[in-house]
């Protein structure tokens, strides 16, 4: 794993490669809906998780009483920072954060041009 911090150049970059679905998960976390469960042989539950808005996958091992066991995360390619340019933490969050937001205001900012290049408000 690792373990230093990305530097916020990287981030900035990363951020605008990544398709926007992918930056609102990792602003605000994942849409989890669930896709398939079974009953494990302790009366448990294998379950796995999709998220609605990007491909990453969570597969979730919980026990009868429904206490989480153990989860793991199956994320499409590209989807983490390239190897060994460290963890996105702290002011790297932020950067995810403030491109996500530009990247809003500026669709909301087209959608309103075209709906004025159709004739409307
Ligand atoms: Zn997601």
């Amino acid at each position: 794993m690792d373990s230093k911090q990305a530097d916020l150049d990287s981030v900035r970059s990363y951020a605008a490669e990544i398709p926007v679905s992918w930056l609102r998960c990792r602003e605000l976390g994942h849409n989890w809906g669930p896709h398939s469960a079974r009953v494990i042989e302790d009366g448990g539950f294998d379950r796995v998780l999709r998220c609605r808005r990007c491909p990453t996958k969570r597969y979730q091992v919980l026990d009868a009483f429904g206490r989480i066991v153990s989860n793991t995360y199956d994320y499409p390619d590209g989807y983490r920072m390239p190897p060994g340019r460290g963890r996105i933490t702290g002011d790297g969050r932020g950067v995810l954060r403030v491109v996500s937001i530009r990247m809003g205001i500026e669709a909301d900012q087209r959608r309103a041009v075209g709906r004025r290049d159709r004739g409307g408000v």
